[in-house]
């Protein structure tokens, strides 16, 4: 299969089992887009989609996920962006890059996990600053 240059949004219920180059298949309900490894090998690449994992987003010309999709547990280690519609192609990572790609990635779940204990303490907080309050 050759490489895929451009790639459109079909959203679906189930991910179909035979999946055709160039389409992104988003399942809202189980939260996840699946496509063909946009360098033709014919695998399978299934992204999750939240706040830790990847963001879809939709622009006139097509979709945009972020952050890039890194292939490197394929045979391919094939490593590009979505972007409006459009295979940006990476060069093949060093496993140094890869590495600091996976240590971004651990570092942005790790911050978002952190942020919402804060929120969590705050209103702990608050509770027992107003639990405290009624006994004054
Ligand atoms: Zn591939």
């Amino acid at each position: 299969m050759p490489k895929v240059t451009q790639i459109q949004l079909v959203r679906v219920h189930y991910v179909p089992r035979v999946l055709e180059p160039g389409l992104l298949y988003v399942s809202k309900e189980f939260g996840a887009a699946v496509h063909l490894c946009a360098c033709g090998c014919g695998a399978k690449v299934s992204t999750p989609l939240g706040p830790t994992e990847w963001e879809l987003r939709e622009t006139d010309r097509g979709p945009s996920l972020r952050p890039s999709v890194g292939n490197w547990q394929l045979p391919c280690q094939s490593h590009y962006w979505i972007e409006a519609g459009k295979i940006l192609w990476f060069g093949t990572w060093s496993p140094e890059q890869i590495q600091a790609g996976r240590r971004a990635e651990v570092a942005k779940r790790q911050e978002y996990y952190e942020k919402r204990e804060r929120q969590r303490e705050g209103f702990f907080l608050r509770l027992w600053r107003w639990f405290v309050g009624l006994f004054r």
